[in-house]
């Protein structure tokens, strides 16, 4: 058998596995939900109404299906970019159009990019405007939506280019290691984003203003001075512009650390579950969480183009995906899109070995806030912030294993210990 036909019949039969376990998946959490749906679990009888509990249900329930649909489109749409010859059409016509060089292979990202962003649209309208308005969540009118699709494609553009550009630059001009450079890029792209984030790009999105209330201000300043955390400012976001969820995080690097409360938080928490939800994520990073996840970030991205670096050297990888590549000009944009495409249908599989490292580190969170602040405060924040976001507390077992990154209401409490009493 020829690897090319070898490649064609491996990708197509992960697609497939991962298309049945998705499936499955889905099925056993719509029916584990819907099983559920009639009775509050007793260990949040006196906490949870039954209206509370069905919203939930039925707002997981409706997410459960949008899911499906999307993931069937999806590898529909993979198809029809690879076997189904998409993605080869689409670079004929660029290079009679344009003829080979950097410019073609650009165009070529382009307007992947922008085919792909544009059939990924109605989902995310019928997401916002269907699902998030039927339960309340959505704050959004058709006016801000299309202001933010308009900024988010200006600055994916803006910042999206000229990195694709000098990768694909790399890719032809800095021989067989190109890969070594291309990574190297890569982090410092990341890194440079992480830094210019919360000063340059949130702020085009939302609002944000120093924290006002004084004695709020002055309760989370005790809290960082005691868990050994100096952060530039406290901010409160506007989060209500736009959704009813709520949230807190911190962000930045180093001495440029900010914490930013979204406003729909503080509305709906008291100062010692605000206190109890932030050392939280003092306590993520405490235990180094997030640098652990950029490490193995890194890292993954660095087997990702070793990877890359072998394939696109290999005709088969293009033939055996639905590509004709060009035996005398460059072919990197091409592969840079097919490895784009294809990988995740391979890892997908990695996803519940993810899935658990993060919920451990939840764990591990909820420990660090018990040991600072108050265990009963957060066990209330927790319930109020599940129940905002209508996460069901009836989940089906094997699909929090494989996708929850935090666990369930019912799993945190009880580490808690406070499942009875809260
Ligand atoms: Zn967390």
């Amino acid at each position: 058998m020829s690897p090319s036909l070898l490649l064609t019949l491996a990708f197509g039969a992960a697609l497939l596995a991962g298309l049945g376990t998705r499936y499955w998946l889905a099925t056993r959490q719509v029916r584990h939900v819907a099983r559920h749906r009639e009775a509050v679990p007793p260990a949040f009888a006196a906490t949870v109404s039954l209206a509370a509990h069905q919203k939930a249900a039925d707002y997981t329930l409706a997410k459960a299906r949008l899911d499906l649909g999307e993931t069937a489109f999806g590898a529909a749409v993979l198809l029809g970019w690879t076997l189904l010859g998409g993605l080869d059409t689409l670079n004929q016509a660029l290079l009679e159009a344009l003829g080979p060089g950097l410019w073609q292979q650009l165009a070529l990202v382009g307007a992947f990019a922008v085919i792909g962003g544009a059939l990924d649209l109605p989902f995310s309208l019928y997401r916002t405007f269907v699902i998030e308005e039927r339960f309340g969540f959505n704050k959004m009118n058709l006016r801000l939506w299309l202001a933010d699709l308009a900024k988010g494609t200006v600055l994916g553009a803006a910042i999206g280019l000229p990195i694709v550009a000098l990768i694909l630059w790399l890719m032809g001009a800095a021989g067989p290691v190109w890969w070594l450079w291309a990574w190297g890029t890569w982090m410092a792209f990341n890194l440079l984003l992480l830094v210019i984030y919360p000063t340059f790009i949130a702020p085009w999105f939302n609002k944000f203003q120093p924290l006002q209330d004084p004695q709020l201000a002055e309760r989370v300043t005790a809290l960082m001075k005691r868990c050994g955390f100096a952060a530039k400012g406290l901010f409160v976001m506007d989060g209500s512009r736009r959704s009813a969820h709520a949230n807190a995080y911190f962000t930045g690097f180093g001495a440029a650390k900010r914490v930013v409360f979204y406003d729909t938080l503080l509305a709906r928490l008291s100062p010692g579950e605000v206190d109890a939800v932030l050392a939280h994520e003092l306590g993520h990073f405490r235990h180094r969480h997030i640098i652990q996840r950029i490490v193995g970030l890194f890292a993954f991205s660095g087997l990702g183009f070793a990877l890359l670096g072998w394939l696109s050297t290999q005709v088969w990888f293009y033939t055996g995906l639905g590509v004709g590549p060009s035996l005398a000009g460059a072919n990197d944009a091409l592969a840079l899109l097919l490895f784009m495409l294809v990988v995740p249908v391979f890892t997908f599989f990695i996803s519940p070995l993810l899935a658990t490292w993060s919920r451990r580190h939840e764990f591990q969170a909820d420990a660090f806030a018990v040991a600072q602040t108050n265990g009963r405060d957060l066990g209330s924040a927790l319930l109020k912030l599940y129940e905002d976001n209508a996460s069901t507390l009836t989940p089906d077992p094997v699909f929090v294993a494989f996708y929850y990154s935090h666990p369930p209401a019912g799993e945190r409490l009880a580490r808690l210990g406070l499942e009875k009493a809260a």
